[in-house]
């Protein structure tokens, strides 16, 4: 499969006019490394990101709007590959190299119930990506279409940073994740789902809790990073001070800046108060982590 998603990068970047902007748009991108305490950002301004980041998502506008991840609406030169009932894109507003959206041939919600195994097929399909979901009410811009994203994981700190770590949680990383590890598909299925059942619990939020994932599969076995949030977008957000809105990618630690005037003054610091803010409180979170560690 990663030798058709070369090619049809190779075949989009030349018939599909946007995704080569994308393409040279990110290519042009500035990354500025910053450290906080253990671990690394790395924050990247991409100005073609900034339509996502400020999209709007109530129910009213994407009830309105035509959806862009239908087949019957995708520009004429948009084509895909078929896996299972999912079909995998080039993603015209790439944050990493070979980014690629992954949309269920329905248009149906975003909701991730039933999906882990799609994401672990996913990660095992393309062994060099981290394969990300985004919540409905956090991150995702189509919350109205089933979707995940990809993208080659060679740059994100948090793989790196959490490769050591035995427990699943990762102590003192601004964010707080869940992290689960294991070679066998059925049992990580069940234990993620477990998790996430938690975390419902614990929030109150139905049919399920705001989640960003990100999964990743490597000689075997797989990873899986459950970011649960305690609310959607910042505060610097709404004030208008910072146009950022932090998703999985940024939570892996790539953050993305959009506007060149926010990427010159934020500091390391700033987004880990950024990250400690839009996850979940240490209290809910720590009491999901104890009932997890009780289990076997
Ligand atoms: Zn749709």
């Amino acid at each position: 499969m990663i030798d058709r998603v070369e090619e049809l990068f190779r075949r989009q970047a030349r018939a599909w006019p946007q995704l080569a902007k994308g393409l040279a748009g990110l290519a042009q991108a500035r990354t500025r490394t910053v450290r906080v305490d253990w671990f690394e950002v790395f924050i990247r301004h991409i100005p073609h990101r900034v339509g996502s980041t400020t999209a709007a998502v109530d129910r009213e506008t994407i009830a309105k709007r035509p959806c862009f991840l239908c087949a019957g609406n995708l520009p004429p030169e948009e084509e895909g590959l078929e896996f299972g009932d999912f079909t995998i894109y080039c993603n015209p507003f790439p944050i990493v190299d070979r980014h690629l959206t992954i949309a269920h041939r329905e248009h149906r919600m975003q909701r991730i119930a039933n999906q882990i195994g799609t994401m672990l097929d996913l990660a095992a399909t393309l062994p060099a990506c981290f394969i990300i979901y985004n919540g409905p009410q956090c991150g995702a811009s189509a919350p109205d279409h089933l979707h995940f994203q990809a993208g080659l994981r060679q740059l994100l700190p948090i793989v790196k940073e959490t490769s050591g770590l035995t427990g699943i949680a990762a102590p003192n990383y601004a964010r707080n994740v869940l992290i689960l590890r294991g070679r066998d598909r059925s049992a990580l299925i069940d234990r993620t789902e477990r998790a996430i059942g938690l975390l419902a619990e614990t929030t109150g939020e139905q049919p399920e809790p705001m989640v960003n994932i990100a999964a990743y599969e490597e000689a075997g076995e797989w990873t899986i990073f459950l970011f649960p949030r305690g609310k959607h977008r910042p505060e610097v957000f709404h004030t208008g001070e910072l146009t950022v809105s932090p998703a999985a990618i940024d939570l892996c630690g790539i953050f993305v800046v959009p506007l060149a005037r926010d990427f010159e003054v934020i500091t390391g610091d700033a987004i880990a108060a950024i990250f400690r803010e839009v996850t979940l409180d240490n209290d809910r979170f720590r009491e999901v982590v104890a009932k997890l560690e009780r289990e076997p």
